[in-house]
């Protein structure tokens, strides 16, 4: 049965390596990274990631600053605050929770975001770069960011593998297909493709929607999903799991990651990381 991905442990181990480079950072520059988020709305789930991302901050020593503005504010409210991050020398890094409320243009947000700031990686220059060879991004997107990350710190080497990602979104299938360098493709028999691959990245927000039989014996499977089921055993009435079905692909692959535990506690690490490389980028602290 396949070895288990832990991303908790993992994630823990790289808050312990910022924390650490934060003090070395303070001790000889007097600088702490700076990290700002901007919430618009009252979405419970935006408010509890929110909370989540500046209690991991409080834990490595990123000094977090907040704006919280209600979901019937303007566009030009959010773009000033913006505005204002990005001249400010302690803020390196600026976060707009996503999804905006409708009645927001989030291209010209997220456009507004100066590049060297955007830790999230969501500014179309960043993206664009991401996709084109011998160009830098400044910032990867988070999620993706720590997918690539756990297969790295497990020793899966990714040259000369054939990967497929399920799921196109923005925000983590597009980049994530980037960063392994494949052709993405529409397709109408996703087992079969989903079978040839040495690495599986899914990001689709379907429970269960990838099978035991969807996978090469041997392949790593890192499950991006996070959907709720019902489960009246639970106190909550319901509970978290995957894209991937656990019980039977655990029987097939070599490494899977678990849901939770696997790239969730990733993508704040990496949100984390980035906000301390765009401190030093800007002290041109080494
Ligand atoms: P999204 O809804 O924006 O994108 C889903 C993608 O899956 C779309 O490209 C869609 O075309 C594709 N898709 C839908 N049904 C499909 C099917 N049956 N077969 C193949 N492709 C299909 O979602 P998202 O924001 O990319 O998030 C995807 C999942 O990842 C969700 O469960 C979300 O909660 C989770 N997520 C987790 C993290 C994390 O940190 N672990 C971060 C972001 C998102």
């Amino acid at each position: 049965s396949a070895k288990v991905i832990d991303g908790k442990a993992c994630a823990k181990k790289i808050r312990e390596e910022i924390a650490a480079e934060i003090s070395r950072m303070k001790e000889a520059i007097g600088v702490v990274p700076g990290l700002a988020v901007i919430l618009v709305g009252s979405r419970k789930d935006s408010q509890t990631y929110v909370r989540n991302k500046q209690k991991a901050c409080e834990g490595v020593g990123i000094t977090s600053h907040e704006v919280r503005l209600p979901e019937d504010c303007s566009e030009e409210e959010v773009l000033n605050h913006i505005s204002c991050f990005n001249d400010d020398p302690s803020v390196h890094g600026i976060l707009v929770q996503l999804p905006l409320p409708r009645h927001m243009n989030e291209e010209r947000i997220l456009n507004a975001v100066s590049i060297e700031k955007d830790i999230d990686g969501f500014h179309p220059l960043n993206i664009g770069r991401l996709a084109m060879q011998g160009r830098e991004p400044l910032f990867v997107p988070c999620t993706p960011k720590g997918c690539m990350e756990l297969l790295h710190r497990h020793g899966v080497e990714i040259s000369g593998k054939r990967a497929v990602v399920i799921g196109r979104s923005n925000i983590v299938g597009m980049p994530a297909s980037l960063l392994l360098h494949i052709v993405h493709s529409y397709t109408r028999n996703p087992e079969e493709i989903t079978r040839e691959a040495d690495i599986v990245i899914s990001a689709v927000g379907v429970a269960n929607l990838v099978r035991g039989s969807w996978i090469k014996p041997g392949a790593v499977v890192i499950d991006v999903g996070i959907n709720p089921v019902d489960d009246p055993e639970s106190p909550r009435g319901y509970r978290l799991v995957g894209d991937v079905c656990y019980e039977e692909a655990s029987q097939v692959a070599s490494a899977i990651t678990p849901v939770p535990g696997g790239v969730g506690p990733m993508t704040i690490a990496m949100l984390l990381s980035n906000t301390l490389d765009s401190a030093k980028r800007i002290h041109r602290f080494k």
